[in-house]
């Protein structure tokens, strides 16, 4: 089968260009939501039946559970989508299949291209050189990596190698409202997802960490040194710590600072925005997702640490028992920068998008999710239906159903709203009270898809309508 596969090889890749070029043509209308599931099965056949065989049972049997996420109309979860100089990347990358590592020597040099892709997000995003990164899978491998690297740091502060000598206690976490993500960044570093001390938010409707607390808090550790989760965009409300601030206490106390700025962190794309993240590159560590606002696909996220931190990223990462580190810039490999060995050429969607679209490009995309996202809160702040749970800060919009009386409704509205595949939501709880959030991060979402969304959200209130 696998000669026949060869033989067959340019028959077998048309037709998955043609069944992409479809399936990308038709997306506003596949449905947002699996309209029903399948059943699975457990025994691999001893005869393979070749790849076109294989992709028709596929389209048959899971096509089906294929929905429009990367389409216009799906706002849970902050989904981004994919640009067609991405996709062009994506799949360039399966069919190069690299193992970016090293950047000299021989073999696999294509780690080159992480390192020019993290230098164009960085020149994207307005930040200095004195910052470098990698790719990783998501946010959560992102803030992972980081805040693996943070606790690195916190042991040397303290005269340990955790890294070689394991975690033992003692090392203290700082953060307001930090992303689910960081906490269970801290649950696998064995640093403990109940161990970080909570700071106040900002009182009225905020999510941002009350920096008079955060220094009240800094000061009864007695010089004890500490790392500080920050925010660059919740994503209930898309509150941004106040960054400035922050980069004022980090020169006066001795703290790792890192921003979980997966998506916040392109309003720096912006000049109507960028002041949200002033003081940002003042930041020990940052990340930011790619899968959501490059609208690259999945999984892409990078991990940014200043580079005096490249030390203490080697000792955490080093992937050997003996190493002689040397100077690890000049003795670059990804090998021993991050958590996984072998990678696929991650950087190449986001290499092909950034340089296809440029700085216009994505800024374009971020006011316009911003505006689609104020078109959505002014259709709420007008309905006797809905109301805001919290003020639309970017492209988040945060609402319910107005009423304490119709809290209990609240679930079942989404259901219904999502069963019928037009639009997706996703749940959360902001201040007690059950709601429903909508994130518009996706390049192609239009004002049409904004009025498709409103439309469906009052028929599911008058169904007979
Ligand atoms: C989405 C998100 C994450 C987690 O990102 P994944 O890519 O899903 O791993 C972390 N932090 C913030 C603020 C996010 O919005």
């Amino acid at each position: 089968m696998l000669q026949n596969d060869l033989a067959s090889f340019d028959a077998i890749l048309q037709q998955v260009l043609q069944q992409g070029i479809d399936f990308l043509k038709t997306i506003d209308q596949r449905p947002t939501s699996a309209p029903h599931t399948v059943s699975l099965v457990a025994e691999l056949e001893k005869e393979g039946q070749g790849t076109l065989a294989v992709l028709a049972e596929f389209n048959q049997r899971f096509d089906p559970l294929i929905v429009a996420s990367s389409g216009p109309r799906s706002w849970g979860f902050v989904t981004g989508g994919a640009t067609p100089a991405s996709i062009a990347g994506d799949w360039l990358a399966g069919v190069y299949d690299q193992n970016p590592q090293s950047i000299q020597g021989q073999g696999d040099l294509s780690a080159l291209i992480e390192v020019e892709t993290i230098q164009l997000l960085l020149s994207l995003f307005d930040l200095p050189d004195t910052l470098t990164g990698g790719f990783v899978t998501g946010a959560t491998m992102s803030n992972f990596t980081t805040l693996a690297v943070a606790r690195q740091w916190a042991g040397q502060q303290q005269g340990r190698d955790i890294a070689k000598e394991g975690v033992g206690s003692g090392v203290k976490v700082l953060s307001a409202t930090p992303h689910s993500s960081a906490v269970k960044s801290l649950s696998m570093l064995g640093l403990g997802s109940q161990n970080f001390i909570k700071v106040n938010a900002l009182s009225g409707n905020r999510e941002a960490i009350n920096v008079t607390d955060l220094e009240e808090k800094i000061q009864s550790l007695n010089s004890e040194p500490f790392i500080l989760i920050s925010s660059g965009g919740t994503v209930n409300t898309v509150d941004f710590d106040d960054l400035e601030a922050i980069s004022h206490l980090k020169k006066r106390y001795n703290f790792w600072w890192h921003i979980d700025a997966a998506f916040g962190g392109f309003a720096a794309c912006s000049p109507h925005y960028k002041h949200l993240l002033k003081g940002w590159e003042g930041a020990d560590s940052i990340t930011i997702d790619c899968h959501k606002w490059l609208n690259v696909p999945y999984e892409s996220a990078f991990f940014l640490v200043k580079k005096e931190h490249s030390i203490l990223q080697v000792e955490t990462f080093q992937n050997s028992n003996a190493p002689y580190l040397g100077n690890p810039l000049e003795n670059f490999s990804y090998l021993n920068f991050l958590p996984e060995n072998s990678r696929r050429l991650r950087a190449l969607p986001a290499w092909f998008s950034l340089k296809a679209y440029g700085k216009k490009g994505y800024r374009e995309i971020v006011e316009n999710s911003i505006r689609m996202a104020q078109l959505l809160d002014a259709f709420i702040k007008e309905s006797d239906d809905f109301e805001l749970l919290a003020p639309t800060r970017l492209n988040n919009v945060c609402f319910t159903l107005k009423g304490e009386e119709n809290q209990d409704k609240v679930h079942s509205f989404l259901i219904q709203l999502n069963q019928r595949g037009k639009v997706f939501m996703t749940p959360t709880v902001y201040n007690g009270k059950k709601g429903i959030r909508a994130a518009f991060v996706n390049w192609r979402t239009g004002e049409k898809d904004v009025e498709v969304a409103i439309a469906e959200m009052k028929s599911v209130l008058a169904p007979s309508a």
